[in-house]
């Protein structure tokens, strides 16, 4: 199989027959052939009596039904997992991204060598409330990722198989794709900039608490993927600095107020100077911050992940 091409919908029905009547032109005019998958998110209109309808219709198409609304992230993942395309594309369900993407996009992955060739909605047909968080989301990202990316959450991607097949997707995480791939070992990332479209029928499917929470999911990628295996280098250290300081200060005030008792110099009560403070505030959140990196430790160590390796190749 040429491609595969995933689409998670939640509540498209009046999109579905459109996308797949428009792939299944720019597949046939490349000779490609194609699988489409199409997850029906638990949607609550009659996407799946049309995924049911498709199918029947046209050999191609597969449907997962989920029996709740797991988000768009869960959709994917089983997506992929069903993915038997040399090349796998994800496409949002809406008809805002365009199946006329797919040759080039699948040229680069096999031509060029990219392992991931993400979307660039360069012009983009959202509202502004929309537009402006994004591109903000974007310039944090590209700056903790290193990743030199415009558009992460552009819904239309482009893959090797072996990718799709390595990394997991879940939570809301699929805004970070490219980030799961890269910490995967997939280091290959390009850019296509692509034509994008006014949503056609039905509705957004995320709100303005997709900015917060997306910044969230942010913290998570980068503090699980840097520290997540050990957590005792981020905490420990912290904790040891702190304690440190902590531990310096008391010393220096009890050295202190000695020397003054012994000669007889008239000195505040310890508790008005605010090294004091310091001092305390110190010991206790560095043994908190040691304690805590101790007991990840332990977690990690005993998490089935520990010894999971990502293994491109043997001989
Ligand atoms: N989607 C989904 N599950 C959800 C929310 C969205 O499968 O819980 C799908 C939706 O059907 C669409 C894609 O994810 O195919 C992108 O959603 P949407 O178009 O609402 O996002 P936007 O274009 O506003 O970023
Ligand atoms: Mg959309």
């Amino acid at each position: 199989m040429d491609i595969s091409i995933v689409v998670p919908a939640y509540n498209e029905e009046e999109s579905l027959g459109e996308l797949v009547a428009w792939i299944d032109r720019v597949a046939k005019a490349e000779k490609l052939s194609y699988e489409i998958i199409i997850v029906d998110d638990g949607s609550s209109d009659n996407t799946w009596k049309e995924i049911t309808r498709l199918s029947q219709e046209n050999q191609g198409v597969r449907g997962i039904k989920f029996r709740r609304n797991y988000g768009k992230s869960a959709a994917l993942n089983v997506g992929f997992e069903a993915a038997q395309g040399e090349v796998v594309f994800t496409m949002d369900a809406d008809l805002q991204d365009s199946p006329d993407e797919i040759p080039e996009m699948r040229r680069m992955i096999l031509e060029d060598g990219y392992d991931l060739v993400s979307g660039w909605k360069k012009v983009r047909h959202d509202p502004l409330d929309k537009r402006l968080p994004s591109k903000l989301f974007n310039r944090v990202t590209r700056r903790i990722s290193g990743i030199k990316l415009h558009d992460f959450n552009c819904g239309l991607k482009a893959y090797k198989k072996d990718v799709v097949k390595t990394i997991e997707v879940y939570g809301e995480m699929h805004r970070y794709i490219p980030l799961i791939a890269k910490e995967a070992g997939f280091k290959r990332i390009g850019e296509k900039v692509v034509t994008h479209y006014k949503r056609k029928f039905g509705v957004s499917k995320f709100g303005i608490e997709r900015t917060i929470k997306g910044f969230l999911d942010l913290l998570t990628v980068v503090f699980a993927t840097k520290f997540g295996k050990s957590p005792m280098h981020l905490f420990g250290a912290l904790g040891t600095l702190m304690f440190l300081i902590g531990f310096l200060a008391t010393i220096w005030l009890g050295a202190k107020k000695l020397y003054c008792v012994y000669n007889g110099i008239p000195m505040q009560l310890l508790t008005s100077n605010p090294y004091f403070y310091i001092a305390l505030v110190g010991i206790i959140m560095g043994t908190q911050m040691f304690l805590a990196g101790f007991v990840a430790e332990l977690v990690t160590r005993n998490s089935p992940e520990r010894n999971k390796y990502q293994i491109a190749e043997r001989l």
